[in-house]
């Protein structure tokens, strides 16, 4: 689906027709959003019925088996908040089970399709605690629409029907064979797209949610019961327990905010990596002019490219569920630090081997990469009272575990945690596995705010890792270059997580790479990169307010303003 660009007038927040904006990965979703917003909810009511049927249409990238992150900015009350739903592991798991898939890629889908590898699902408590302190409109509505989607079906869209086509794993399991296979002679064969797709257990889940409320039926009743025992039928190690849903909690975190020129921009800090890395790569830009660069030149490609190779040092040294270890966020974004940071690159040639920060009262740890796969949504919306919902929700690999349970997806997302529990030395790694950890994460849900704090944009992608070269790449177009969110979103994507140079693929000429080369990035990849970063952007000059949206065309989003 093509981006839709729209602009509206200040006047309109005056006018009572105004509603607000949406913008998800899916124009199901999107619809249901602004009907939300139209029928008088706010971003939160909106985000409970998106989240709901982004579950059902998107099952590949995020839904109530799975967790997430908000950034919520309430107007009235001037406030920020940072939810955090991530999964949790178990409180039975080994801290060294994982150590046994570690160094393959074999290994590494062994334990993804493991029911080992499941997290306690945090997205449908977020929905629930975030609705009943903000929400407007009564928890009941919010379900009709999800729900008579649920029974009646929705057309398979292309991108469901790539992603079934492609995976290896999804017809083990008995439940997801049935709902996205059709039976050929001897052979099971995907769905075709257009393809109506109906799903009567998420329905019923869904009126359970509605009638009896998600913690009492989720997170303690039939639903959990039925969770678990389709868990015990899949091959694997199973150390989910009904204690450890009982016992699970969302956490209303601060965001981590930090000064990008005169903009503010906030977003998940710690057990999310994506605040900290944002603003670490930024403050290090902060000390070029980039607007001198021309867009896309190998000059600051290159300087964006290490800025981000340093700061992935120290994510992926120091960062890790602050409930359990020490993280040194202030030292890492100190102003000075990465003023230093910035004077160690040269605009002429790469850097060979840096290595972390050293910072005070922490030892130095071990460096460790984390695997991340490719699903995960991002949607952004914004309100007539001026609130905003920035929100990141994953299952982690597209499918996640591939295994089904009473029609949604559950997540794999204890494969963010490393699969070593110490390095060499015999020091235990900060994102190591521990029972009742979160692993880390780099989703990064954002809201920027202008010096006059007023909203300036809402951003956020999925895509493992690279979320933030994605979030960061288009907070730089959207600040420095002034770029409009609808051009920001297409422009073509690098990416760097410490393992060197990866530009998307056939966007790049033949001199960019030649000169990228000679600066050092002799092994730099080309690869199809999936971002879906979605952003709304609030304009304003002197007389008037707009309204931008920006949907990335590499998926399936829309945007609306009513
Ligand atoms: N599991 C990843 C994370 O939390 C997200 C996966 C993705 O975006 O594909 O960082």
């Amino acid at each position: 689906m093509s981006a839709v660009f729209h602009i509206i007038l200040f006047f309109l927040f005056l006018d009572s027709a105004y509603a607000g904006a949406v913008v998800t990965a899916n124009p199901l979703a999107t619809k249901v959003g602004i009907d939300i917003l139209r029928k008088g909810g706010n971003v939160v009511d909106a985000g409970v019925g998106i989240q709901y049927i982004l579950g059902l249409v998107e099952p590949q990238s995020s839904g109530l088996g799975g967790g997430s992150f908000a950034i919520f900015y309430h107007k009235k009350s001037d406030e920020l908040y940072a939810i955090d739903g991530r999964e949790k592991a178990p409180k039975r798991i080994p801290d060294n089970f994982f150590e046994q898939y570690r160094g393959s890629r074999q290994g590494f889908f062994k334990l993804v399709t493991n029911p080992a590898s499941v997290g306690v699902p945090g997205t449908p408590l977020l929905l629930e605690e975030m609705h009943a302190k903000f929400g407007k409109l009564d928890w009941s509505e919010l379900h009709h629409k999800p729900i008579s989607l649920a029974r009646e079906g929705f057309p398979i869209s292309p991108r469901l029907n790539i992603l079934v086509a492609r995976d290896k794993f999804l017809k083990n399991n008995v439940d997801a064979k049935r709902y996205f296979f059709s039976k050929l002679n001897e052979n099971f064969i995907p769905k075709n797209v257009g393809v109506i797709l109906n799903n009567p257990s998420y329905a019923d889940v869904l009126a359970q949610f509605r009638d009896q409320g998600i913690s009492t039926t989720f997170y303690n009743g039939k639903i959990m019961s039925n969770l678990l025992s389709d868990l015990k039928k899949t091959a694997g190690t199973n150390f989910l327990h009904p204690d450890d849903f009982k016992n699970y909690a969302i956490v209303f975190r601060k965001p981590l905010c930090g000064f990008y020129r005169d903009f503010r921009v906030c977003s998940m800090g710690p057990p999310s990596s994506g605040a900290a890395t944002i603003l670490q790569i930024l403050g290090i830009l902060e000390n070029y002019e980039l607007a001198k660069f021309e867009k896309n030149s190998p000059e600051l490609i290159h300087l964006i490219s290490e800025a981000t190779y340093l700061s992935f040092l120290d994510r992926n040294s120091y960062l890790g569920d602050p409930d359990f270890v020490n993280v040194p966020i202030s030292q890492m974004l100190d102003k000075n630090y990465l003023k230093q940071r910035a004077r160690s690159i040269s605009l002429f040639k790469k850097i060979e081997n840096a290595s972390p920060g050293k910072f005070k009262n922490v030892s130095q740890k071990a460096y460790y990469t984390d695997h991340s796969m490719n699903s995960t949504t991002h949607f952004v919306i914004i309100d007539k009272w001026g609130n905003a919902l920035s929100m990141t929700s994953s299952v982690e690999s597209a499918f996640g575990s591939r295994i089904m349970s009473q029609g949604f997806i559950l997540n794999n997302q204890l494969t963010d945690f490393a699969f070593r529990h110490k390095d060499d030395n015999g020091i235990k790694l900060q994102n190591s596995l521990e029972p009742g950890k979160r692993p880390l994460s780099s989703m990064s849900p954002t809201i920027i705010f202008d010096k006059d704090n007023n909203l300036f944009a809402l951003l956020g992608s999925p895509g493992g890792k690279n979320i933030i070269s994605y979030v960061l790449q288009t907070i730089v177009r959207l600040i420095d270059f002034d770029f409009n969110p609808e051009i920001a979103v297409k422009e073509p994507r690098f990416v760097n997580t410490g393992r060197g140079l990866v530009l998307e693929k056939d966007k790049f000429s033949i001199e960019v790479i030649d000169r990228l080369k000679k600066i050092g990035h002799y092994d730099l990849k080309e690869k199809r990169l999936f971002s879906g970063i979605h952003v709304i952007k609030v304009k304003k000059d002197e007389i008037q307010t707009y309204i931008e949206t920006g949907v990335d065309p590499r998926r399936e989003g829309m945007a609306l303003i009513e």
